[in-house]
């Protein structure tokens, strides 16, 4: 992918970004940009939307209360957001900080946390995990947010659950096999990984996702891994295998 402006801070803002306007960046932005990168007037960044692509700004003021910015060109015409769904039994603080982070990294375009029978925290804090999407995207320069769902219960995610969508099944005590024959038929298709909690998912939970006709259940490999290193390795598989990264 060729990398313009490779070396400029990217910034995710709300309003809509088009030729010759000037923005006012929030209080926490501007520090970010007057005082902790120490930018001055005539810099340039990258700032984006989600909607409008990504476009070169030029600072106009630097104060360290309220960056202004006068938007210069369009770099980069906006992609659309990915359909790849990271469904999770939601971990704990700083392990859940990462596990946002990665799946934003790894593309998936909406993150669904699931409540299950293990799941050890129930009380999510949707702008933290907000935060954590916008901050991967700005970092790992993909143009749209994915989107962070409410966290749901299981059962209430599978009962309205779109057949059409497969729903790959990191299932710890799958048959140790290759996810990657598991997973080749489905390119093409819409695509949902499901990672269970720490403790892993319950015998019932286990037995009803494997009766579903849209579950693909995949072993990733004969150890357990931790539910984060799960996530990364099952969105690697997946991209590597029928995603963006081919
Ligand atoms: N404590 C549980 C394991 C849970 S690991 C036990 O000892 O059985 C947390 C989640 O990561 C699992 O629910 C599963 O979704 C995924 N996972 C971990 N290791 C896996 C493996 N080898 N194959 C498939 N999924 C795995």
């Amino acid at each position: 992918m060729p990398r313009t402006h490779a070396a400029l801070p990217r910034l995710h803002v709300e309003p809509d970004l088009m030729a010759g306007i000037e923005l006012t960046l929030s209080k926490e932005q501007s520090l970010y940009l007057a005082a902790v990168l120490r930018k001055a007037v005539g810099d340039e960044v990258v700032l984006f939307n989600g909607r409008d692509g990504a476009w070169l700004a030029r600072l106009v003021s630097d104060s360290k209360k309220s960056v202004t910015l006068q938007l210069v060109d369009q770099i980069a015409s906006q992609t659309p957001r990915s359909d790849l769904w990271y469904c999770f039994a939601p971990l704990k603080t700083e392990r859940l900080d990462y596990v946002i982070q990665k799946a934003t990294e790894m593309g998936a375009g909406r993150i669904q946390p699931v409540i299950t029978k293990y799941t050890q925290v129930n009380r999510l804090k949707h702008d933290r995990l907000l935060a954590n999407a916008i901050e991967a995207a700005e970092q790992c320069e993909v143009l749209s947010v994915p989107e962070v769902a409410q966290e749901t219960s299981l059962d209430k995610l599978l009962d309205s659950w779109d057949s059409k969508r497969q729903l790959v099944l990191a299932d710890e005590s799958a048959p140790s096999s290759s996810p990657i024959n598991a997973l080749s038929g489905l390119r093409g298709t819409p695509i949902a990984i499901l990672i269970g909690p720490e403790g892993g998912f319950s015998d019932d939970e286990r037995s009803k996702l494997l009766a579903l006709p849209f579950t693909i259940p995949i072993s990733l490999g004969p150890r357990i891994l931790r539910a984060d290193t799960a996530a990364v390795a099952a969105l690697a598989v997946i991209q590597a295998t029928i995603g963006d990264w081919r």
